[in-house]
Formats: structure tokens, sequence, C-alpha cells
């Protein structure tokens, strides 16, 4: 039987994804929660990015074992920025499709809580690769992106100097070694984004920040919480 409306779905979901985000503001930096930051910050307005455009590959690692910590740490396997950075990625996936490539994204908007246990779970040598929880990531921001390319044409992930989420100095997007084609589809991608506002992390090649991530908040909200619009 159908539900009488979809739309009370929503509304609550919308209802509870404002709470908590209210709720993380609130518990800021009391008793090891999220930062204290002083505003003004825009209003957040997550948008998931296959709703922008369907042919925006997903491969969320973190809601799978095949990540670093090797434990899925995201319930959902689902992807999002704040929007205004949400419809720049798109502008970089279209203008990939006309040189035969589409963007295929390992993580978005990340909660606070996941940055914390990254952190947590990493040995302080290797800590330069995960973002201080008392600082937060860009990611829980929703204004950073870990993506790579994939081919149009076989839909394969094209191969890049390292792996996602490989802790080492072939990560860094100047990484000098690899194969040429393997700097060339880098170096491409990096180029596309570049052109639509967003810079690359100087350890890995595959983040990248939007330009306006000051003016929004630190967020811990669960991907439940945001609703499917
Ligand atoms: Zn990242």
């Amino acid at each position: 039987m159908r539900a009488p409306s979809g739309s009370g779905v929503v509304v609550e979901r919308a209802t509870r994804y404002v709470f908590l985000a209210l709720a993380a503001a609130g518990l800021a930096g009391a008793g090891g929660g999220p930062p204290r930051e002083s505003g003004p910050f825009l209003p957040p307005d997550l948008v998931e990015l296959v709703r922008l455009d369907p042919t925006i590959r997903l491969d969320i690692r973190y809601a799978t074992t095949n990540n670093f910590t090797g434990r899925p740490v995201y319930g959902e396997a689902r992807a999002f920025l704040q929007r205004p950075a949400a419809e720049a990625l798109v502008r970089v996936h279209r203008a990939l499709a006309a040189e035969g490539y589409g963007l295929l994204v390992f993580d978005g908007y990340r909660p606070w809580s996941v940055t914390k246990q990254f952190w947590d779970q990493t040995s302080p040598g290797l800590r330069k690769f995960v973002a201080n929880p008392r600082q937060g990531s860009k990611h829980n921001r929703g204004c950073a992106v870990d993506l790579t390319l994939y081919d149009r044409r076989t839909g394969r992930e094209v191969e890049m100097p390292s792996g996602y989420d490989e802790m080492s100095s072939r990560a860094a997007p100047d990484y000098p070694g690899g194969t040429a084609a393997q700097r060339q589809a880098r170096d491409r991608l990096r180029r596309a984004m570049e052109a639509e506002g967003f810079t690359v992390d100087p350890n890995e090649w595959w983040h990248f920040n939007y330009r306006d991530w000051r003016r929004y908040p630190i967020l811990n909200v669960p991907f439940s919480a945001i609703p499917a619009r």
C-alpha cells in the first residue's frame, strides 16, 4: 500500500536535519565535540550529487570495508556537497565529458564525528593525511570532495599515480613518478577542477576544496538525516 503522502517523510527528515545541525552547533567545543566557531555562516544546503547529475559515479569507500580503516564508517553510500560546490562539480563533470571522461566520487560531506574517528585511528606519523578534529575538515563543511576520473568509453576508473587514500609520497599532486599517462590523468582532473573554483590538497591528488569553504560551518549531521532531494 502506498503511503498517503511522501512529503510528510521529507518534511520530517528535513526537520530532523535542522534539529541535528542545531544540536551540533550547541555541542560545539563541549565534551570533545566539534570546535566552537564564530560565524556568520551561510545556512547549510547539502545537495546529493547524483540528484544533480545521475552520470556522476560513486564509489563511497567509507561505506564499505575497502578503506584505510578496514570497516564501514558510513551507513549509507551517498555523497553531498553544499549547493554551489555541487553545482560547480556538475560543471566540471560536463566539461570533462567533451574529453571523454567523467567524475567518480569517493567522498564529499563528512560528519565531524567521522573525522574524529579517523584521527583517533591514524598513527601520529601519518596524520598529515587526515584532518585534525580540533580544526575540523573542509569535508565537515560540505566543501571538500575526494574524486577521480572514469573513462566514458570503457566505464573504467582511470589509473592515477597512486590509489585513493594511499598515505605515501605518490599521493602528492606534484609527485613526478608513475607513468606519463597516470600523471596526465591526474593533471587533467586538477585542471578541470581548478577551472571551477576548486583547489587541490598538497598531499592528495584526489582531494579538492571549494573556494567558499570558510563560509560554511562544521556539521555533524549523519547522512540518514539529510533529505534526498
Ligand atoms: Zn578528502
